[in-house]
């Protein structure tokens, strides 16, 4: 069996940063993805546009060329790709990471779908886009209930629930209502969320403002039914006709893989995985954390942007 010194979970930006750095620094190295090389982009809507602008996106001081100042999934599909042309990763595609265990000699025994392996450090990257976090609603099970949202054609001409104010929320508000179906929004706040980006935030409270979407505010979804919605506003319950729900109400790492390896994730509700922030080793020695995976439930705290430095860190640890 090879003995790598490294190997990274997940091929997301983050993952692919920490491979250069532990190339520049001849480490033996591997990259295990569960699907395709960034595989969470590859997932997102299709015509979405990022909030950071491209040379923020950048790794491994390669230039993102775009003609946009902010570029969009294909643009950074195109760029990922092209990263891994340039450094030739070593990478094992669409195979899933099950276990990592600490054996006694300190090395890491990784257990995938496909193999074994063994290394002296492991980073794990794996990010937060695969688990929904759910409504526990009645009806939540039904088809026509989506967490993911891809692109708008589906629902042109048809009534539409997207429960949320955040980016993904408004994004798909939007879109929808501009290929011609009938928008209702569920937000719990009374407002749209102040993340979103700032070109996006007066249009959707404009559309919302003139009539255009319906939003009830201080308002949660109560079930979904076949052909109608349940909702609890203000001045009481009511019921809407609808055809598919957008439930875009986020999303949230795996906290049991983490804790399964030993990480010690915080008691509260965010639950932070346990790492020192000069070198994102966790409590458990030789085990690294690197890119969203970091803010445990608090999604939003690290992103592309401000990640992108763990590789640096990570791998100055391992080599000092
Ligand atoms: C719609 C949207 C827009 C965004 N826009 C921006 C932006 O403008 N700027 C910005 O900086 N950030 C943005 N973000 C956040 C950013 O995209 C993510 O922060 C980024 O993808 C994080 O990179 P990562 O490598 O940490 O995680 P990810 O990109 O999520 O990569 C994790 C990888 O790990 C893999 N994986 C998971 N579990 C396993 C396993 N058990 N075994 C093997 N592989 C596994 C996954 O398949 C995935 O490919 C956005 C996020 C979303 C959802």
């Amino acid at each position: 069996m090879t003995e790598y010194d490294l190997i990274i979970v997940g091929g997301g930006p983050i993952g692919l940063a920490c491979a250069i750095e532990a190339q520049k620094k001849n480490l033996r190295y591997l990259i295990i993805e569960k699907g395709a090389i960034v595989n969470s982009i590859f997932n997102y809507p299709l015509y979405m546009t990022f909030f950071s602008t491209a040379e923020r996106l950048e790794i491994g001081d390669i230039p993102f060329n775009c003609l946009a100042p902010k570029p969009g999934r294909q643009e950074a599909l195109e760029y990922y790709r092209n990263i891994h042309r340039y450094f030739n990763f070593n990478i094992n595609l669409f195979e899933k990471v099950s276990e990592v265990k600490k054996q006694e000699d300190k090395s890491f025994k990784i257990v995938t779908d496909k193999n074994i392996y063994s290394c002296k450090n492991v980073i794990i990257a794996t990010g937060f886009y695969d688990i929904p976090i759910n409504m526990n609603i009645k009806g939540e099970e039904l088809p026509k209930v989506r967490h993911y949202y891809k692109e708008a054609h589906e629902y042109a001409f048809r009534n539409v629930l997207v429960v949320g104010a955040n980016n993904s929320s408004v994004d798909a508000a939007l879109e929808c209502w501009r290929k011609g179906a009938n928008v209702t929004m569920v937000i719990r706040k009374n407002e749209i969320n102040n993340r979103v980006k700032y070109w996006v935030k007066p249009d959707i409270e404009n559309r919302i403002a003139e009539g255009s979407i319906k939003a009830y505010f201080e308002s949660n979804l109560t079930e979904v039914r076949e052909s109608e919605v349940e909702i609890n506003t203000p001045d009481g319950k009511i019921t809407i006709k609808n055809d598919f729900v957008l439930a875009l109400t986020g999303y949230k790492p795996d906290l049991r893989f983490l804790e399964n390896m030993g990480i010690e994730l915080s008691n509260d509700e965010l639950k932070i995985p346990t790492y020192n922030p000069e070198t994102m080793e966790t409590n458990v020695k030789g085990l690294f954390l690197a890119g969203v995976v970091c803010g445990g439930m608090q999604t939003h705290k690290w992103f592309i942007e401000n990640s992108r430095i763990h590789a640096n860190m990570i791998v100055d640890c391992i080599t000092k």
